[in-house]
């Protein structure tokens, strides 16, 4: 997952922010984490290797924007309008920016910020009661194409039906606070907001389980390694375990509504076939490529946590990896967010024709406007 960091160091703000770590991690080297300075990484959606390539590319998904801080910060106030440039620029990248301080928001933005930027999603952390009802009104009042919520760390129950319900939040992600100090994350409150989820049928999911995790009233402690594969392995983002009364189902999407939604993203439909690619297919015919696409979903999606995921499908080389960007069934990350198949868990038969018939209507659409 392809991060960029324009500044790093913040300043505490909220109950969450308690055993950031940022903060672990410099006081571990002797650094002081509430001194904010912009990196050498500041320029990097701008940055061009030797070919003339941009080094933040679109083959490596979704761009974490500053990670190591948070984007709407006071002392990076002089340096966020440079940032919002290069974001307008690199319109072919998605970018994700994960914030406390969703009530700066309307300060900090651009003057052409208008109702939003299709390729910018804003993530609003919620790790209490308190937090949620005082961010998530702000988050859904404000001008913003896609919006997500953050529970992580997850520091007690949440009811945030009200603002699902709204149908303007596209995914909501949970988890534990992982560190020496880790405060406890109960799998009851995971399962409560997943239930919340479900019901408003908004994408859930179970992102780790923090060092210190609560199941069934016992503690157990849990190696960093682990926190995120044992999350990913449970299926408790859709799927409770066996004997569970409250059974979770998931619908593949509406193909005509997948396809409208595809089409509002700027970043998805900038995917075209190249003359090459058309000939290809034109060569080869669509019944040998629908062969291929059938061999490279099951070679590279159908696994429960395939390897590299989100670097799996290359950017040329065959009109199905060009097919797959254009769909968003590029890794299981973007299956989970556009298909709502969760990860971590095998593709069904029915999900892998699903998504080659997919891949095969943008084909076929793709070849007959040549
Ligand atoms: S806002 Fe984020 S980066 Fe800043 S102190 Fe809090 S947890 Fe750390």
């Amino acid at each position: 997952m392809p991060i960029w960091n324009p500044w790093h160091g913040c300043r505490k703000i909220s109950p969450g922010c308690a055993n950031c770590y940022v903060y672990r991690r410099d006081e571990s080297i002797g650094k002081d984490a509430s001194v904010v300075s912009k990196t050498g990484d500041y320029s990097l959606p701008l940055k061009k290797n030797r070919q003339g390539e941009y080094k933040l590319n679109a083959e490596g998904g979704i761009v974490f924007a500053c990670m190591t801080s948070d984007f709407f910060l006071e002392d990076a106030d002089d340096w966020r309008l440079g940032c919002w440039d290069m974001i307008r620029e690199r319109k072919d990248l998605e970018f994700h920016i994960i914030t406390k301080r969703i009530d700066r928001f309307e300060q900090c933005v651009p003057p052409d910020w208008g109702d939003g930027w299709e390729h910018v999603t804003i993530c609003s952390t919620c790790e209490n009661q308190d937090r949620t009802d005082y961010r998530l009104p702000i988050l859904l009042a404000l001008p913003i194409k896609h919006r997500e919520i953050i529970s992580e760390p997850l520091l007690g129950e949440i009811n945030m039906e009200r603002y699902l319900a709204t149908g303007l939040i596209e995914h909501v992600t949970c988890g534990g606070e992982s560190g020496p100090q880790a405060r406890p994350c109960d799998f009851r409150w995971i399962q409560e907001i997943r239930r919340q989820c479900i019901r408003c049928r908004v994408p859930f999911t179970f992102k780790q389980t923090g060092a210190l995790f609560i199941k069934d009233g016992k503690a157990y402690h849990i190696d960093r390694k682990d926190q995120i594969p044992q999350a990913r392995k449970s299926g408790y983002s859709y799927f409770p375990g066996a004997g569970m009364a409250d059974a979770i189902s998931y619908k593949l999407p509406e193909r005509n509504d997948l396809i409208e939604r595809l089409h509002r993203s700027e970043f998805r439909s900038r995917f075209h076939l190249s003359d090459q690619d058309r000939s290809y297919v034109s060569e080869k015919g669509i019944e040998t490529i629908r062969r291929h696409a059938q061999d490279i979903v099951a070679k590279r999606l159908l696994a429960e946590n395939p390897d590299h995921d989100g670097k799996q499908t290359p950017m040329k080389g065959h009109p199905v990896f060009i097919a797959q960007h254009a769909t968003a069934c590029c890794c299981r990350g973007c299956l989970e967010k556009w298909y709502h198949i969760p990860a971590g868990k095998e593709l069904t038969s029915e999900e892998q024709s699903y998504v080659v018939d997919v891949l095969m209507d943008w084909i076929v659409r793709e070849c007959a406007t040549a």
